[in-house]
């Protein structure tokens, strides 16, 4: 697998929100998202084994064993781990590391832009499916056939930069019935680039236009860039 970074943080995003958790990014993305605060994943990396990135989110969870770091924990002392990228379904040994990770006791998130088939992943692993909005400049990459492969547990969220990406969000909503589908439903406003790329959608505005049309959906702020500074890496 080639692996940006692996390290331990608070969960910035989805219902976990505020949970200590362990992500592992993988590097690569066939998107390109105008508003991506992720793009130093889109090359380089380390190659890395499937029991290389497990013995580092075992010794990260803080969870002793005594058959050393790379035996399963007992009970990870956090036992959350996040996968994400770049888009980490374009590693064949994603699914592998996946089950090594449940197997351990984990539970285990992806994040996805949902463009890739979902259908063949475990059920267990929690699905975060990032639908693009028109002005993420990659809008109509949804796999519309991957919402058969979401349930309860899984989320789907809206990265959003404007009024018509709002809309857009609002009606994908209502047309797929995405509230009875899916467990939660997040509304996310883009935080502004610090480097200047890119402005802020303002999360009040936001959450005006969602109870004016009563949406059934989640706001969500990306906690951890309201606790460090939204150019901090690995965090
Ligand atoms: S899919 Fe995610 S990682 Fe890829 S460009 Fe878009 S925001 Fe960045």
């Amino acid at each position: 697998m080639q692996i940006t970074e692996i390290f331990r943080s608070i969960q910035g995003e989805s219902t976990r929100a505020g949970l200590p958790c362990i992500f592992v990014r993988l590097t690569g993305c066939n998107l390109r998202c105008t508003w991506c605060d992720t793009a130093y994943a889109f090359h380089g990396g380390a190659p890395m084994s499937v029991d290389q990135v497990f013995a580092r989110v075992v010794e990260l969870s803080g969870a002793g064993s005594p058959g050393g770091a790379a035996q399963p924990p007992a009970a990870p002392a956090i036992p959350l781990v996040e996968l994400t990228g770049g888009e980490p379904l374009l590693q064949q040994d994603l699914i592998p590391l996946a089950e090594k990770l449940r197997g351990a006791g984990f539970s285990v998130m992806l994040e996805t832009s949902g463009e890739r088939p979902l259908e063949s992943l475990p059920r267990e692993i929690i699905k975060i499916v990032d639908v693009k909005c028109p002005d993420s400049g990659e809008p109509d990459t949804f796999r519309i056939a991957n919402l058969a492969a979401l349930d309860a547990k899984d989320e789907i969220k809206f990265v959003i930069s404007s009024r018509r990406d709002y809309e857009f969000a609002r009606d994908f909503t209502r047309q797929h019935g995405l509230a009875d589908r899916v467990g939660h439903v997040i509304f996310s406003p883009v935080h502004a680039d610090p480097e200047g790329g890119w402005e802020a959608m303002a999360p009040r505005e936001m959450a005006e236009w969602i109870l004016a049309d009563g949406l059934p959906v989640r706001l969500g702020l990306q906690v951890h860039k309201f606790i460090w500074h939204p150019a901090t890496r690995g965090v």
